[in-house]
């Protein structure tokens, strides 16, 4: 396994909040960050020593990004796979570029959880309203339509009830290829983040239980409050699948947990992963000696791995849109660790930043 020691700097794909927050992680442990974004005014730029701004499509950019950076690692999950082929030619990178064609795409994704004997919702594929009126008689609804790639946040998805129409389904999602998905029934919603090196050494962060609000994550509790033999599975499955994708660096696994086992005595059900760090590990910044930021850096950069049991209790709320004007209230808590991004406007929606609220024990 080649290590990169402090001192090294690291290419990080995307200027979101993620790279913002790993930039930070990688300067605590005196790396350097550069960072490769399509807009100047991202939230990591800002707090990285380098940026490059440029299409992900221009060659010469990202040649000379790749000359300046000794590993590259990314933060945005849709850097396009030609992109990451490019560059995993000239510098080592992770995850690896077949990883994230698997991530980019529901229906691969949900195909390879399947092929690792992990459930998931039942799933087809619909590329037009007429497949999408042959596949309601198979997954009956209630069900889901997703835009089967770019889709976040619950955006490009439709609930479909009974008596919809499935060309003015297909038309509202807003994509040529979709994926339909049957409703499941769920308890709750669990993720489970799990660090992988180049050696196959793992760790995982305790389970986290998630409350959506409108499709996005809204609320983290930690402890999750969950039965422990299914908090049990559902680290088991995420250590699986990291595994099994040959991951290096992070990995967020999103799970639904079943209010009663499935047909193949399962309990946990994927929804979907993201293979990097992830809104739903936000509360590991206060609660833990090592963030998700922090151990992606030691996966990155195979140093050892962290320690992930909390030392606290924690909820973290997300700030969006508007909430952040509620930051001045949140800092006279005692208890409350405020994050923000330094996004200039606050659109509806928009994360702005998170808070958590820490209370003793764990
Ligand atoms: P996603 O973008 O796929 O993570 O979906 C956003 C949210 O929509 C999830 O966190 C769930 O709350 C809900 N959701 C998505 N797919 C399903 C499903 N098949 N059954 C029930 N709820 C779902």
């Amino acid at each position: 396994m080649k290590i990169f020691p402090p001192g090294s700097t690291i290419g990080i794909l995307g200027g979101g909040q993620l790279g913002r927050m790993t930039a930070l992680a990688t300067a605590r442990l005196g790396y350097h960050c550069h960072i490769y974004c399509t807009d100047a005014g991202e939230p990591a730029v800002e707090v990285a020593k380098a940026a490059t701004i440029a299409p992900f499509d221009d060659a010469m950019a990202l040649a000379q990004f790749a000359a300046a950076v000794d590993v590259i690692t990314l933060e945005w999950e849709n850097v396009p796979v030609k992109t990451l082929e490019i560059l995993a030619k000239l510098k080592p990178l992770c995850p690896k570029p077949a990883i994230m064609a698997v991530a980019q795409d529901r229906l691969q994704e949900k195909t390879f959880a399947r092929q690792c004997g992990i459930g998931t919702a039942e799933f087809m594929a619909v590329n037009n309203a007429a497949e999408l009126t042959a596949a309601l008689k198979v997954i009956k609804p209630p069900a889901i339509l997703k835009s089967n790639r770019l889709g976040y946040d619950g955006k490009g998805q439709v609930r479909i009830l009974p008596d919809m129409d499935p060309a003015a389904a297909f038309a509202a999602m807003g994509s040529a290829q979709g994926i339909l998905e049957g409703l499941v029934d769920f308890s709750c919603e669990v993720s489970v983040i799990v660090a992988r090196r180049a050696d196959g050494m793992m760790a995982t962060y305790p389970v986290t239980r998630n409350i959506h609000k409108n499709g996005i994550l809204a609320e983290s509790h930690v402890p999750a409050d969950i039965d422990p033999a299914i908090a049990e599975e559902a680290r088991e499955l995420a250590l699986n699948l990291a595994e099994k994708l040959g991951l290096v660096g992070l990995l967020a696994v999103e799970l639904f947990v079943l209010k009663s086992p499935n047909a193949a005595g399962q309990r946990v059900l994927l929804n979907e992963i993201a293979p990097r760090p992830h809104n739903s590990g936000h509360w590991t910044m206060d609660a833990c000696a090592c963030s998700q930021f922090e151990q992606f850096v030691r996966a990155v950069c195979g140093l050892p791995l962290g320690a992930t049991e909390p030392h606290s209790q924690v909820v973290m709320h997300n700030l969006l849109g508007h909430d952040i004007d509620r930051w001045s209230d949140l800092l006279a808590q005692p208890h409350a660790a405020l994050h923000l991004y330094g996004k200039a406007e606050a659109r509806e929606g928009r994360k702005m930043g998170h808070v958590n609220f820490l209370k003793k024990g764990t």
